[in-house]
């Protein structure tokens, strides 16, 4: 069987099972099991699979037949332009997510106290608390997760990415393991925010393979933002802001829970599809 004949065989199969982008992912596993970037393939299109290969081959679009994300089964993926391992302790970081890390390094390279501190509530694999800290060089973050698991799979990040030396790893359910004085002159988060019972209707992707704790944002999905909302003031530095992703829909909900709480919301940002998902506020 020649590339070509692999790709689009896997990416038949693939379609069959109800893969989005079934072309994509296929030439996606091949590229990674050839260790060759994905475009090379169209200059490969007529070499032959070895025996090996097309087993190999097989093993990996089985599994992604079975819905397991194209992330677990290459075993990373790309945030912000950093390498991020992923694994079933952490949520896959999401394209849109990378808005959020960017809005929050342009407002830590706009302040003159340094260093600049930042504080990622619910760190998962540690990618926004990476790019902050790769993206400032003098910033300190500090990296908060209830998972330990997480926080172990966010350090190895951090290492592989330079700058674990930056990042302080707390281990935690909400805010309990800070220091009661510790400030930040940002909090950044992208919480749980599904419906409970919302999860179920999920692709199976996130639906089976995301930790659900990642993913569980309690009976209206916006228990964390009550609780980002309440006990957060206390850690940010007087000119500090928040800003935090949420979920199709909840924009409205949100600004009331933190103009509730006393929060001046200074802006409601779009994602790429021009739908709100980014609360940036202040005290
Ligand atoms: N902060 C991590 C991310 O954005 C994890 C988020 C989560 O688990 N809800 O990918």
């Amino acid at each position: 069987m020649t590339v070509l004949e692999a790709i689009q065989k896997s990416a038949e199969f693939l379609a069959k099972k109800n893969v989005e982008s079934p072309r994509l992912n296929a030439e996606q596993l091949l590229a990674h099991l050839l260790k060759m970037p994905r475009l090379k393939l169209y200059l490969n299109f007529d070499r032959a699979l070895t025996t090996a290969e097309t087993d190999a081959l097989r093993e990996l679009i089985k599994r992604r037949g079975l819905r397991e994300p194209l992330q677990h089964i290459t075993g990373s993926t790309s945030f912000c332009g950093f390498e991020i391992t992923v694994s079933r302790h952490a949520l896959v970081p999401r394209p849109e997510t990378e808005m959020l890390a960017e809005l929050g390094w342009q407002f830590l390279s706009t302040l003159n106290s340094q260093p600049s501190t930042a504080l990622d509530f619910g760190t998962g694999t540690g990618c926004i608390a990476i790019a902050l800290a790769a993206k400032n060089p003098h910033a300190k973050i500090t990296a908060l997760d209830i998972s330990p698991e997480a926080l172990a799979l966010a350090k190895e990040n951090a290492a592989q990415n330079k700058v674990a030396e930056r990042i302080e790893f707390l281990q935690g359910d909400g805010f309990v393991a800070l220091k009661t004085d510790a400030q930040f002159d940002l909090i950044v988060s992208n919480p749980p925010y599904i419906a409970s019972a919302e999860i179920a209707t999920l692709d199976p992707e996130v639906r089976d393979f995301d930790p659900r704790s990642a993913l569980d944002g309690g009976a209206d999905g916006l228990d964390f933002y009550r609780r980002l909302a309440a006990e957060a003031k206390s850690f940010l530095k007087p000119a500090g802001k928040i800003m935090l992703e949420f979920g199709d829909g909840q924009a409205d909900a949100i600004k009331s829970i933190f103009e509730n709480e006393k929060w001046i919301v200074e802006a409601v940002r779009d994602d790429y599809s021009q739908r709100a998902r980014i609360l940036v506020a202040r005290l």
